[in-house]
């Protein structure tokens, strides 16, 4: 059904969720800290994120946010209490939803299939996206610029892509070294630049005469429809 990671820190927990989902069709690697979690979590293919608050290593929230710096993929929290206030700092700081201790497993796999579904709605469903005379289709992996098809290398399309489901959003160079090149950590920004500008010159236009492709210095880079 889908490919999970669990992280949790409490052996008996985990073995319980891994093969309970297990049953459901899941597929679920698992962490059982933080710092692994947020490394496992950015790995190609990783569908949604369970992520327990009570870890040995980091604090749930911070865990959250950082996860949330390098990563868009669906999170759900599963935490011992039932606080409201807890729970709506959870939501604020990105997570899709959340489960409290004791759940069962119908109700986790219920949860996780909403989430899944939220999430592939939100993704566009692969139809083409259009942003001014820009228009980018996932499903060919076609590209045009008014009309006129565009010849992408593989990752020039996967970024452009990435930044077209999001236009008019500034995505730092991060974001995209974890998402678009799954390098979350000490990868270089030379990667994305050397990117930005074969990308550029395909749209013709270039770091300082830029139509689409927007820098914004210090924070990274975003599409946006040009001034006519
Ligand atoms: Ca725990």
């Amino acid at each position: 059904m889908a490919q999970l990671l669990l992280v949790e820190d409490d052996l008996a927990i985990r073995t319980s969720l891994i093969r309970a989902l297990g049953e459901r069709g899941h597929a679920v690697t698992s962490t059982a800290t933080a710092m692994a979690g947020l490394q496992a979590a950015v790995e190609p293919g990783v569908e949604l994120v369970l992520l327990d608050l009570g870890l040995p290593d980091l604090d749930g929230l911070t865990l959250l946010t950082m996860l949330r710096a390098v990563t868009r993929v669906p999170v759900i929290v599963t935490t011992a209490r039932d606080d409201e206030q807890e729970i709506v700092r959870l939501l604020e700081a990105g997570a899709d939803d959340y489960v409290v201790k004791p759940f069962t497993a119908e109700q986790l796999n219920a949860r996780i299939r909403a989430v899944l579904r939220r999430s592939a709605d939100t993704d566009g469903g692969a139809g083409p996206l259009e942003i001014g005379g820009l228009r980018v289709d996932p499903r060919s992996r076609e590209a045009s610029l008014d009309g006129a098809s565009l010849q992408l290398a593989r990752k020039e399309f996967d970024l452009l892509l990435f930044l077209a489901a999001r236009a008019g959003e500034v995505v730092s160079k991060q974001t995209l070294l974890a998402e678009v090149w799954h390098q979350p950590y000490g990868g270089s920004d030379k990667t994305v630049d050397v990117h930005l500008s074969w990308l550029r010159r395909k749209l013709g236009e270039t770091a300082s005469t830029s139509r689409y492709l927007v820098s914004v210095r210090g924070v990274g880079v975003k599409l946006a429809v040009p001034d006519p």
